[in-house]
């Protein structure tokens, strides 16, 4: 019997693909099990307008025949089946495909280079049966046909065709499963329970039973007793034929059969969770792109955390068939925590999963989730805020680093979904801040610190809060960067209270301030090199009311950033240093005493002018660093 060849693009491609483009080798099975699926199709389908097909949709299945000895996996399916010419024509050629020619012609141009853009268009899924065996036999027979076919092959040399007896219509495709390497261990593909969970994994939800033999141990009564007149058991080996998958996907049936809290226990049981999650978005969308998607917004993290899986992610199924996991490609790293499934028929099922060719489709899904997901946040924001608080405090920093990322492309988008700490004991968007402000209020004040209660006690806050002014608490270096990209809120700038103006003087006050400073030159000069490198500049304070003295900086380095640079991995950061100013309280008695000590004893002036430069970096919340040294100057005034 004369070997044909494969054409030669065929050969080529499949020596490619056996070799790189798949670099899952078990999605072979998904493969196999979805072609067995679609021509189970073509005949249910045929059967509606021809009375003699004989079998009702209950009748149709796919069977998975282990033979460990034989170390062959046998797909069986009772589908339309192939006359020889297309076993030729479908297994023989892989680029056969429409959408093959289509390219051929849109871009003849098309290097060398592009190889693997080219190989996207076929289909050849049936080839993936490569990667894991070293020869493949396919019997098959059509519907309406007697002859059935025999089509064989060991790899990219060929293969034969042959006619054979075959009693039933349909296609059985046996892989002879390749020796065990020190790489890969092909025979574990022989075992059930391997099998078992790439159907799960892959074609759970494909429409028609896959049936497999499964063995497991029954107990049987003996018929005896034992000495207490207790029934006897004995144990025996039954193997079952069970289905092995799950069929209908939850996400394809309509509200009206599916209640959301069957799509929360659904999300139990694949999270293994106890917990709900917060919210739930289900969609079916019909239009340019048809699809499904049941998505999930978790309240919490993950119960599982340290399990590996904190992390979320949108499963990508094409008619029921799994292509992708945690698929990337649909939304933002900012919603990476939404966890669910999107199936779209308009996905095609082939090689292309695998190198994304479907990117502009897959675009306009995740733009539509994307809405979707913003539009249930803000819902969930406005009715129920604590739970929002909650899923805030466990994912804000996904929003909050979406905001910064990308040159802040997205921070419109994000904007409304952020949320603050504020001195009146409550979070608020910025939106709401900027609503409730008074209309003698120019700004939006914050300050920044380690944590919301270090910031409620920072002395620079006191001015803004005696004039009655809510007061937002920025409590990591991150919350910085978010309102620097921000910029402003409906027109309004944002007024970091530690280090800018806060517009508070008027004229006349700014006035008499500055004069101070020149009548004070000479006893500020002198705390400056007291206090020595520490400190760039030493001013009077406009801000202070009840405290002697505090500490600002200037430059883009603020303390919050600064503390963060420290407590991180780079060397090189780690010795960044904010420019600080320390400034002094002009009317605290404080003041009065430096000023003193300073016309009467100097020495003592000095002494103070340290004191008051470790009392602005402690309560700035800076560790002092010289706790003993400090002890013993106070002491020494004594
Ligand atoms: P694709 O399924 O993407 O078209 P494949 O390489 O997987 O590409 O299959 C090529 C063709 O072979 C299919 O389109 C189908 O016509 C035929 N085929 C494969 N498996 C079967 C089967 N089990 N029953 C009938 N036809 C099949």
């Amino acid at each position: 019997m004369a070997k044909k060849q494969f054409k030669a693009e065929s050969k080529r491609l499949l020596d490619l693909m056996i070799n790189s483009i798949y670099t899952n080798k078990e999605i072979f099975l998904r493969e196999i099990i979805s072609n067995a699926s679609d021509a189970i199709d073509k005949l249910c389908y045929l059967s509606l307008t021809d009375g003699n097909v004989g079998l009702s949709r209950a009748d149709y299945k796919i069977d998975i025949i282990l033979d460990k000895e034989a170390r062959t996996i046998t797909v069986r399916d009772n589908g339309i089946g192939m006359t020889q010419a297309e076993a030729e024509n479908n297994l023989g050629v892989i680029a056969k495909s429409g959408s093959y020619t289509f390219k051929g012609e849109m871009d003849a141009e098309t290097a060398e280079g592009e190889d693997l853009s080219i190989i996207g268009q076929f289909g050849v899924g049936f080839y993936s049966a490569f990667m894991v065996s070293d020869e493949v036999t396919v019997l098959s027979r059509k519907y309406g046909e007697e002859q059935g076919v025999r089509w064989n092959s060991k790899g990219a040399d060929g293969y034969t065709v042959t006619p054979v007896e075959k009693d039933t219509v349909g296609t059985d495709v046996i892989m002879h499963i390749k020796p065990d390497t020190e790489e890969e261990i092909y025979g574990s593909y022989l075992e059930v329970w391997k099998i078992k969970a790439l159907v799960r994994k892959y074609s759970d939800y494909v429409r028609w039973p896959i049936k497999m033999d499964v063995e497991h141990q029954e107990r049987y009564e003996t018929g005896e007793t034992d000495d207490a007149g207790n029934p006897k058991y004995e144990y025996k080996m039954v193997t079952e034929n069970e289905t092995i998958n799950s069929m209908v996907p939850i996400w394809q049936r309509s509200k009206s059969e599916v209640t959301d809290d069957d799509c929360i226990q659904f999300y139990k049981e694949k999270n293994h969770g106890r917990k709900d999650p917060a919210a739930l978005v289900r969609i079916s969308a019909e239009g340019a792109v048809s699809y499904k998607a049941l998505l999930f917004i978790p309240g919490d993290e993950n119960e599982n955390a340290f399990a590996g899986d904190n992390k979320g992610g949108i499963t990508l199924y094409a008619n029921g068939v799994m292509i992708m996991e945690k698929c990337d490609k649909l939304v933002h790293e900012y919603f990476d925590f939404v966890k669910g499934v999107v199936d779209s028929p308009d996905l095609s099922l082939n090689i292309s999963r695998e190198l994304l060719q479907h990117d502009r489709q897959l675009r306009i899904i995740g733009q539509n989730l994307e809405k979707r997901i913003k539009g249930e946040l803000e819902k969930m924001m406005r009715d129920d805020r604590p739970r929002y608080e909650t899923f805030f405090a466990n994912f804000g920093t996904d929003l909050k680093v979406g905001v910064c990322d990308e040159y802040g492309r997205y921070k419109d988008f994000l904007r409304d979904l952020l949320i603050f700490y504020t001195d009146q004991d409550r979070q608020v968007t910025l939106k709401e801040y900027a609503e409730g402000m008074p209309e003698s209020q120019k700004a939006i004040y914050f300050a920044t610190a380690d944590s919301v209660k270090h910031a409620m006690s920072l002395p620079q806050c006191e001015e803004v809060r005696k004039r009655g002014y809510e007061l937002i608490y920025l409590t990591s270096p991150l919350d910085e960067l978010v309102l620097e990209a921000l910029r402003e809120q409906d027109g309004k700038r944002f007024c970091n209270v530690v280090t800018d103006d806060l517009g508070f003087e008027t004229e006349e006050e700014k006035k008499a301030a500055e004069e101070r400073d020149i009548e004070n030159k000479e006893l500020l000069d002198f705390v400056k090199e007291s206090v020595g490198e520490g400190v760039a500049k030493v001013r009077l304070s406009r801000k202070l009311n009840s405290q002697p003295c505090c500490l600002t900086t200037e430059g883009g380095i603020t303390l919050e950033m600064e503390r963060y640079f420290r407590r991180g991995p780079s060397e090189e950061a780690r010795k960044i240093r904010a420019t600080r100013v320390l400034e002094l309280n002009p009317d605290h008695h404080a003041f009065t005493v430096l000023k003193e000590a300073y016309e009467t004893d100097r020495d003592k002036a000095a002494k103070l002018a340290k004191i008051l430069s470790v009392l602005a970096e402690m309560t700035a919340g800076t560790e002092v660093e010289d706790p003993v040294g400090f002890a013993g100057l106070v002491a020494e005034l004594f």
